[in-house]
């Protein structure tokens, strides 16, 4: 640990990085993090002080984001990927036999200060899982002899830059591709068309094309950058997000990576169309390790001036800057990403207004992801038709799905939206399928009967990932993970999302352990309905959906594992039932105050 002083200007050196700009507390934290492993409370009562933010919320910003600690990490900060299809390659396992190979419990730094082995959600890896981040670097395709190997580099203190090269090695496995990576925008065109025809032709052609936004909600991306447009303010900002944070989607990963040149065009083209000069790229923190390939790809468009003062000739100025979240799904909810952007924990905004409206520093913001950006900058070059070519009429273009779990192939596969989801499955090798999570923990779980549906906003909707559970695969263990999930992340601001995640965790943690009975799965059922109705954002309002599709769907699973109860002289389902009822109730009475 530092002395008081050299800490002191260590935590100034920091603060002036960035600008002494209280917006940028997060990125701060995190150079203080990555100083000294941990955010030691003098450095959070200097940045407190030197910002003039209050040093309770300054700590409560560290107790939000799970890559943040106020106690020491070890050395080598080890995170094991815990989605349920890295569970089901054994990821689980195999921390196990690392912690017992090293000597250290799990979520806790070795007495020595060496090590820490610890879990995240998913680091964004399924395609090539069992996957884990050491020091913020992703290792894939882990087996017990590579555990076995790693054990052996902790014990002998190498550097993780002597480590082998080949376990860092992230694949794209894109395993089928269409007009999206076919189509790469050349640097500079998309904007040649807006210097050509101006942003009222440009927001026509797009509003001709339907894009939709590839986040999962689907709103008209013309739309959205219209009514920002439109707005009588002059600061407007343009933000990509790239809180790909849904476990076992992958697919904005391999686009940041090959598609980088057309997403900062695509980001470009929209700050020249709604009149921003600023854009910001919120990259999760799982994918750090692709900050140097961005950071030099934004470099080499300033030196062609693409970005900077007069952006390729037109007279407007426009940048864009890389913000790193710290490990907050629910940053991935538009408002709550922007509270990040501007050093906050990630809490949800109540909307209206929208950040259209009001958004990043109280001014319009567009928020779209990374598909969208990429998609928008090739309708903008190749025109309407060539992107209605395919798909639905509600739906138009191709999409990207991420399809990993119990599949031959897994990796992106791009598709027509109209495509159906036994196709995709075909293509990805699938033997004895049970169940598939489509969209992630937050969309449906559906059974072999509905692999007639289609990927496309009028039915599935979005549909960013195909998770595929084959006939071994315990459905309850997966809900189990889906719930837990949700409990984690949920931000805590509403308290139907709050209470209704923990009742449903607990509930389902009674199913799997086998002490439930009927009664339990009425309560799933019902404080699932509320939590659902209720909640403020999309994270309260999806919780419940995979738990209670599991139920509708695979009853007989729930059912075959409730305990006997009658046989049980203590059990007392008047009891049980008035208790759950009374959470809930409270859930509800509470909810109407906020
Ligand atoms: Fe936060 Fe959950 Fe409420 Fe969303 S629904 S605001 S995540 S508590």
């Amino acid at each position: 640990m530092p002395d008081s002083s050299r800490m002191e200007s260590i935590v100034r050196r920091i603060a002036a990085r960035y600008g002494d700009d209280p917006r940028q507390l997060l990125q701060m934290l995190r150079a203080v993090q990555a100083t000294w492993s941990w955010i030691p409370p003098h450095a959070i009562a200097l940045l407190a002080a030197h910002l003039q933010v209050p040093p309770g919320e300054v700590r409560g910003i560290v107790e939000f984001y799970s890559f943040l600690h106020l106690a020491p990490r070890g050395r080598y900060d080890i995170y094991f990927s815990d989605n349920i299809t890295d569970r089901h390659l054994g990821s689980r396992t195999l921390a196990e036999r690392l912690c017992a190979l090293l000597g250290v419990p799990p979520g806790r730094p070795r007495g020595d200060g060496v090590v820490t082995v610890d879990f995240s959600s998913c680091t964004g890896m399924s395609d090539q899982a069992p996957a884990a981040l050491v020091n913020g670097m992703p290792l894939t395709d882990l087996d017990a002899a590579r555990i076995d190997e790693m054990a052996e580099l902790i014990q002998a203190g190498v550097a993780l830059e002597a480590w082998p090269r080949e376990w860092f090695s992230v694949r794209e496995n894109v395993r089928r591709a269409g007009s999206i990576f076919g189509t790469p925008v050349a640097d500079g065109t998309a904007i040649r068309q807006f210097r050509l025809h101006g942003a009222d032709s440009l927001l026509a052609e797009l509003d001709r094309s339907g894009l939709r936004g590839r986040g999962g909600s689907g709103f008209g991306t013309a739309r959205k950058w219209k009514s920002c447009r439109e707005s009588g303010e002059l600061e407007r900002y343009v933000i990509c997000n790239a809180d790909e944070g849904e476990p076992a989607t992958f697919k904005d990963r391999v686009l940041l990576t090959r598609l980088a040149d057309s997403l900062f065009e695509g980001m470009t083209l929209a700050g020249l169309i709604v009149g921003s000069q600023r854009g910001f790229l919120y990259l999760r923190a799982e994918y750090q390790y692709l900050l140097p390939h961005l950071e030099g790809v934004l470099a080499r468009r300033r030196q062609l001036g693409l970005l900077g003062n007069d952006v390729q000739r037109t007279g407007l100025a426009f940048d864009i800057e890389i913000c790193l979240g710290a490990g907050a799904y629910v940053c991935g909810e538009e408002s709550a990403l922007i509270e990040s952007l501007e050093g906050r924990r990630g809490q949800v905004r109540v909307r209206p207004p929208f950040p259209t409206v009001r958004g990043y520093a109280q001014k319009p913001t567009i928020v779209n992801n990374v598909q969208t950006f990429v998609q928008a900058a090739q309708i903008a070059v190749n025109g309407s038709d060539w992107f209605t070519f395919q798909g639905s009429p509600q739906s138009p273009g191709t999409t990207l799905v991420s399809i990993a779990g119990d599949v031959e192939r897994p990796g992106v596969y791009e598709y027509p939206f109209g495509t159906l989801v036994g196709d995709a499955l075909a293509d990805a090798g699938v033997r004895d399928v049970q169940a598939v999570q489509v969209g992630g923990p937050s969309g449906h779980l559906i059974s072999p009967a509905e692999f007639g549906r289609r990927i496309a906003f009028e039915d599935l909707g979005g549909v960013g990932s195909l998770m595929v559970f084959d006939a071994s695969r315990d459905l309850i263990a997966v809900a189990q993970n889906f719930v837990h999930f949700f409990q984690h992340e949920s931000c805590g601001f509403c308290t139907p999302c709050r209470v209704g995640t923990t009742v449903l965790r607990d509930l389902v943690d009674k199913v799997a352990a086998g002490r439930a009975t009927s009664a339990d799965l009425a309560e799933i059922e019902a404080t699932g309905e509320v939590t659902r109705k209720l909640s403020h954002c999309g994270l309260g309002q999806t919780a419940p959906r995979s738990l209670l599709d599991s139920l509708a769907r695979f009853r007989p699973a729930f059912e075959a594992r409730l305990a006997s109860r009658s046989d049980d002289p203590g059990f007392d389902l008047d009891a049980e039932l008035s208790d759950a009822r009374r959470i809930r109730g409270a859930a509800v009475a509470e909810n109407r105050h906020e």
